[in-house]
């Protein structure tokens, strides 16, 4: 175990030791599910958001929350970025292509940079779990912030998860901080419904595959640690566009090659989680 690895075990074993609180659901939801990856830019936000279409394709009403609090994504990648109703005491998600949807990024203008402090970021979580007005949801999407920090502790501590999804790009530099992210959820007790391959391979337009990031990386990650693989979601100028657009592949284009594989995830999740 690395230098690093043992200071988040101690870490872990000292803010995991059992307290008196119990975990709640977040109000007005039946499952929260994460979406989280160990470093950042390997695709998490993107997935979280077309995962979510792609589950309410099932005909499940869904959230996403955005908890990603240092660069929060999902204002653009959703194309909103109206200020959500509150009557003093509560704040009402924004609704948009069926769905609802919190991030602190349409309580703060874009240009302000994210800067927070423990305390900061365990408040800011507070009213992000606490104060938002959800109706009615079936699937709570969590799209967390990358790494192993407060934010994943205070979730893991505060409320009740049914499940987190790893999300990772094949190549071994992003592979290492899975391990570790795998460590994080076995220790806190968060049920890893498994693995995903993000930017997995590119097909050029001459029909020929390139392993951009390296190759099976994540799916001998999910292996080594006895967890699910879920799929392979590959290099896609449609999803990148989509998120571009604030108009999701799988919401726009259900039947599109990529959002088939999202169809496919979000019916292993569905199936694990009911
Ligand atoms: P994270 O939430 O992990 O920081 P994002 O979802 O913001 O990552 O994705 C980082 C960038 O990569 C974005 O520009 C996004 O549009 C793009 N992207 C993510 N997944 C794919 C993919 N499978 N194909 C093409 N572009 C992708």
């Amino acid at each position: 175990m690395s230098n690093n690895d043992a200071k988040i075990s101690e870490k872990l074993n000292k803010d995991t030791e059992p307290k008196n609180f119990t975990k709640n659901p977040i109000n007005g939801t039946k499952f929260t599910l994460m979406v989280s990856s160990a470093k950042g830019g390997v695709g998490k936000s993107t997935f979280a958001v077309n995962l979510a279409f792609a589950i309410q394709k099932f005909g499940k009403r869904v959230g996403i929350l955005d908890a990603d609090i240092h660069g929060p994504s999902l204002p653009k990648i959703i194309g909103l970025n109206e200020k959500p109703k509150t009557d003093g005491k509560y704040l009402f998600p924004l609704e948009k292509y069926g769905a609802q949807f919190m991030s602190l990024g349409f309580l703060v203008d874009d240009k302000t940079p994210m800067i927070w402090r423990g305390p900061m970021v365990i408040s800011a979580i507070k009213t992000l779990t606490e104060k938002v007005k959800w109706k009615d949801i079936d699937f709570l999407i969590i799209d967390m912030p990358p790494g192993t920090g407060d934010t994943q502790l205070t979730f893991a501590q505060k409320i009740k998860i049914d499940g987190a999804i790893i999300i990772s790009t094949p190549q071994e530099l992003a592979l290492m901080d899975v391990h570790r992210g795998i460590r994080m959820f076995d220790k806190t007790n968060i049920k890893i419904l498994g693995l995903v391959d993000n930017m997995s391979f590119f097909i050029g337009s001459n029909g020929e595959k390139y392993n951009i990031f390296g190759e099976g990386g994540v799916e001998r990650t999910a292996k080594e640690f006895k967890k699910k693989f879920l799929g392979k979601v590959p290099i896609s100028i449609k999803l990148r566009e989509s998120a571009d657009l604030g108009l999701p592949l799988t919401y726009r284009d259900p039947n599109n090659d990529v959002s088939k594989i999202f169809n496919e995830i979000a019916n292993k999740v569905i199936q694990d989680i009911i």
